[in-house]
């Protein structure tokens, strides 16, 4: 139905989006590897608690780690086999319990039960019992989401995809459509009927071209912009709407959930699988053949990018997710989880290192900053240890979008900076404000 006029927000900058080293690789599936490493920790919240040991037989669908308290989620197989450990292992956000399973490629698989797909409430409660979280990288439970106390009109569904090199999403809009048009609908259903809005970059027109054909999906283009896809950028693009300070998007009658975010809704709903895989893209110019791939949770990183031919001999920088907000491998050592969008590669002259210089004071930084933010006086503040005063310039409301950083010609590491001092203004906020 409706394709909308196009939309855009204030700030941001114009990044070359790199998209076509992966955007015409079809989705593949990448075979389960012997052995999966299933973190408990694949979500924003409180870990999952291992609900099975070492030696156990699983299936593929079987909850492993169930869900600790309202924020966390539940996870699941996603080989069939048996549990050979469960153990601490370091990733790059700290120590993590993982699961492991040794596939014994009997691919067994367990179904979650039948639910009524005409009753909202199951819809909402099956969401939660399938683990599903956002798939855009944000990683919170889905289910807290669709079950606000604020009444929802708009389900906005971000299919900007705005972070530069990334395609999974793009290559799920066109080659799952059914299953993305379906999750979206049984979500709105889930916020008792909420109109159905997709937001999509000017650099996809085959996915406008193609949802435009459904009658119950408003269209709506968006400027080609980072961070088109950030949640508030999106909301005010999209529907007019400002999320306040210190607001959630429900506060502004408005749920955004990932396109594959809905696939998933999807799956656990008509074909009764949990999340235990995802599309993920692996590019950029150190990987020898860029794809998107579908891949079982818990296979190690080493091995996904064995499957797309391996690394280039310039390839110097890992980074999970995108280049803007994805997270620097220091090691290539990591094991696939729900938030990952992509593993990318860079070389050297892609990744462009540079030491930072001393701030020249050009303002850039202001001037990109979609949160209308003045990144120089954070980091100056947070370098000086002056927290409660680079709080004062707006901290705790930077999305960590990166676009500051992208722009400065000092190449500050003005993101490090601005997390930095949010997490001593917790630290200060826990304290009592001391
Ligand atoms: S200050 Fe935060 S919100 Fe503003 S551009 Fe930098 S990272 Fe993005
Ligand atoms: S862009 Fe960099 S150099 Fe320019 S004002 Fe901001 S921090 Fe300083």
């Amino acid at each position: 139905m409706p394709v909308l006029s196009k939309s855009t927000f204030k700030g941001g900058v114009h990044v070359p989006d790199m998209k076509a080293l992966s955007s015409g690789s079809a989705i593949e599936v990448m075979p389960a590897p012997e052995r999966v490493f299933i973190s408990v920790q694949q979500h924003i919240g409180k870990p999952a608690v291992p609900v099975v040991s070492e030696g156990d037989a699983v299936k593929k669908g079987q909850l492993i780690a169930s869900q600790d308290g309202f924020i966390s989620a539940n996870v699941y197989s996603s080989v069939s086999g048996e549990v050979e450990a469960v153990k601490k292992l370091a990733t790059n956000a700290g120590m993590q319990t993982f699961i492991v399973v040794k596939n014994d490629f009997k691919d067994e698989e367990v179904l979650l039960d039948e639910i009524d797909d005409s009753d909202g409430a199951a819809i909402a409660k099956r969401v939660g019992e399938a683990g599903i979280v956002g798939l855009g990288g944000a990683g919170f439970p889905t289910f807290v989401k669709i079950t606000p106390k604020e009444k929802i009109d708009v389900l906005l569904i971000n299919a900007a995809e705005c972070e530069p090199y990334l395609t999974c999403d793009h290559r799920v809009l066109i080659e799952y459509t059914e299953q993305f048009v379906e999750g979206a609908r049984l979500a709105s259903k889930a916020l008792g009927g909420a109109k159905i809005f997709v937001g999509v970059e000017d650099n996809k027109p085959d996915v406008i071209e193609k949802l435009s054909s459904f009658d119950d999906l408003n269209v709506v283009p968006l400027k080609k912009k980072y961070p088109q896809g950030g949640e508030k950028q999106l909301i005010f693009a999209v529907t007019g709407r400002k999320v306040g300070i210190g607001k959630l998007p429900a506060s502004t009658g408005v749920c955004v959930l990932n396109v594959q975010t809905a696939r998933a809704i999807y799956k656990a709903i008509k074909e009764r699988r949990p999340l235990y895989e995802r599309v993920m893209t692996v590019t950029g110019k150190g990987v020898k053949t860029p794809k998107n791939l579908l891949v079982a949770n818990g296979t190690p990183y080493t091995e996904i990018l064995a499957f797309c031919g391996g690394m280039t001999d310039d390839a110097i920088k890992a980074v999970a997710g995108g280049p803007m907000m994805g997270k620097v491998l220091p090691f290539v050592n990591g094991y696939a989880k729900k938030t990952d969008s992509g593993l990318l590669i860079l070389t050297d002259k892609e990744a462009n290192v540079r030491e930072p210089s001393a701030c020249i004071n050009c303002s850039r930084c202001a001037k990109a900053c979609p949160m209308k933010l003045m990144p120089m006086y954070i980091d100056l503040f947070t370098l000086e240890q002056k927290y409660e005063r680079a709080g004062e310039y707006g901290a705790m409301n930077c999305i960590e979008c990166g676009a500051c950083a992208y722009v400065c010609p000092a190449k500050r590491d003005l993101v490090g900076s601005i997390q930095y001092c949010k997490k001593k203004l917790r630290e200060i906020s826990a304290q009592g404000g001391k």
